[in-house]
């Protein structure tokens, strides 16, 4: 039997303190549910390792793996504002690195694999439902075109996990991510004073995320791994805000260097339109609330900044000055990216001229003021994220027809009128022809995006080992944009009796 070998660049480049090795534990009886084959292909794993007899065991961690030294990492992180010094990967190992088609290299994760060193308490395993939702989602925003780690696979393990709501079973979800360094994992080394600790993971990222910087001094590697995780998360939360996701634990060791949206746990696109809408369970004063997550991204940068500074310069006072003229940098960097975003939202910029400003128009903060007023609007009413932005696609703003559409949503009043006239006078004066501010919509505002309600009923199903739900809602979430006909009951928003109002992290 030919082995699966990986080599795993963690191991040489973190102190011995960083991280641990550690084999996956036993599973009793795997087997294999999920195997997203574009992206094996993209990675170039052999369709062998995908659907051979071992294909199971493989996935779940249990063989053919001999040569590959799995690893947990060690990180720290603010869990909900309060620092907790030690965390790491509980029940995750990263198997090693695969180079994908377009160069990439990427790391090869299993959650759900067993105990390790850093499970404290909890028992190394994940449940069926979380892994299927960390599946469906990441793939949903990956189709979306917003970063994300990725799922490969999701294998059950053949044991029964004792839940929050019951017995589920165990379940092995393999992960893809650019890299799985965390502001937390910077925490960790800041938390014991191991500046060398600090600097190799500067090493690190700058060598994986920002290889141009490779050859400047070590005090300017930091800053401009701080700058550029500045800019990675305006962008990363901006698109988030766009599609009306809430990522619903921002703690600081579930946010990434690469800027990769990371951690499916309590995680849910909006339905109906509140600013303040909050789904996790366990967040209850709406810490990581849709119209909070800007402001706690700062937040969360300003603690990765506090670990850097010891690198930064070795005066005190000057890092400080460093750190914070890099960090003022944040609100005008999210500002100029959702402006963007809303402007495009509207059909009055494109946002797939990429995310430089300086291609295509420039969004004009009159423009987002026009966006935000419609958010008003809509607010007011609940009105459905998603469809809102659709059907405000579907015909010229001038138009009755168009009015009436747009008042079953947002009430039929003078305040819809005005924004109409006015939107329709915006549109006339920047000259967009109707059929081109009806394809950047739609090229911006998703038409079907994983739905709580559908969700849930796809993870109900496969509880009771009835994958065909999920299946279906994975296929339907692959052109969000423009879904084929059969996606079209993933467009309706849940009656009240559909309604999830939270979400579990359900570990
Ligand atoms: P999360 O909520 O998934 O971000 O996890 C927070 C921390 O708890 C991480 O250090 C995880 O590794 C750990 N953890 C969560 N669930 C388990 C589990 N079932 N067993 C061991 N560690 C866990
Ligand atoms: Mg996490």
């Amino acid at each position: 039997m030919t082995q699966f070998t990986l080599d795993n660049r963690y191991p040489d480049a973190l102190p011995a303190t960083g991280y641990a090795h550690c084999d996956p534990a036993p599973a009793p009886a795997p087997a294999l549910l999920l195997v997203n084959e574009p992206l094996a292909e993209a990675l170039n794993i052999a369709p062998s390792w995908l659907q051979g007899a071992d294909a199971a065991a493989l996935w779940t961690g249990n063989g053919p793996l001999a040569g590959t030294r799995p690893v947990a990492l060690a990180y720290a992180g603010h869990q909900f504002g309060q620092p907790v010094p030690q965390l790491g990967d509980g029940r995750a190992l990263i198997l090693g690195q695969v180079t994908t088609r377009d160069g990439a290299v990427v790391d090869l994760q299993l959650k759900g694999s067993g105990r390790t060193p850093f499970s404290r308490g909890g028992d190394g395993q994940a449940a069926l439902g979380p892994v299927l939702r960390e599946y469906i989602v990441s793939e949903a925003m990956h189709a979306l075109g917003i970063p994300t780690t990725r799922a490969l696979t999701v294998a059950t393990t053949g044991a029964t996990l004792e839940r929050q709501f019951g017995p589920e079973p165990g379940a092995v979800l393999t992960r893809v991510a650019a890299s799985h360094l965390r502001f937390g994992s910077f925490e960790y080394f800041a938390h014991r004073g191991d500046t060398d600790g600090l600097q190799a993971l500067v090493d690190m990222a700058i060598d994986w995320h920002d290889p141009d910087w490779r050859d400047a001094s070590a005090s300017e590697r930091a800053a401009a791994l701080l700058d550029r995780v500045v800019e990675r998360t305006a962008a990363l939360i901006s698109e988030w805000l766009r599609v009306g996701f809430i990522h619903g634990v921002m703690n600081t060791d579930n946010m990434t260097l690469s800027g990769e949206t990371l951690d499916y746990g309590p995680c849910a696109f909006m339905d109906g339109f509140r600013p303040d809408r909050v789904y996790s369970s366990i967040d209850v004063r709406g810490r990581y609330a849709w119209n909070q997550q800007p402001r706690i991204g700062h937040w969360n940068l300003t603690r990765l900044a506090e670990c850097l500074l010891p690198l930064l310069d070795p005066d005190e006072a000057s890092a400080t000055q460093r750190a914070e003229r890099i960090l003022a940098t944040y609100p005008g960097r999210f500002e100029a990216h959702y402006n963007r975003a809303l402007s495009a939202k509207l059909g009055l910029t494109d946002l797939r001229g990429g995310t430089d400003p300086a291609v295509g128009e420039e969004a004009t903060g009159e423009d987002a003021e026009l966006a935000e007023r419609l958010l008003g609007l809509m607010a007011r009413h609940e009105a459905d994220f998603t469809n809102t932005w659709r059907v405000l696609a579907t015909d010229r703003p001038d138009s009755p027809g168009q009015c009436r559409a747009m008042g079953e949503w947002l009430g039929h009043d003078d305040a819809l009128a005005q924004w109409m006239d006015d939107y329709a006078a915006r549109l006339q004066a920047a000259g967009i022809a109707e059929s081109t501010r009806q394809s950047r919509m739609n090229h911006t505002n998703p038409a079907v995006i994983p739905r709580n309600h559908q969700v849930e009923a796809a993870l109900d199903a496969a509880r009771q080992g009835d994958m065909a739900p999920a299946r279906q809602l994975i296929d339907a979430l692959q052109s969000p944009y423009h879904p084929p006909p059969s996606a079209a009951w993933l467009q309706r928003p849940p009656s009240l009796a559909e309604v999830v109002p939270a979400t579990f992290c359900g570990t």
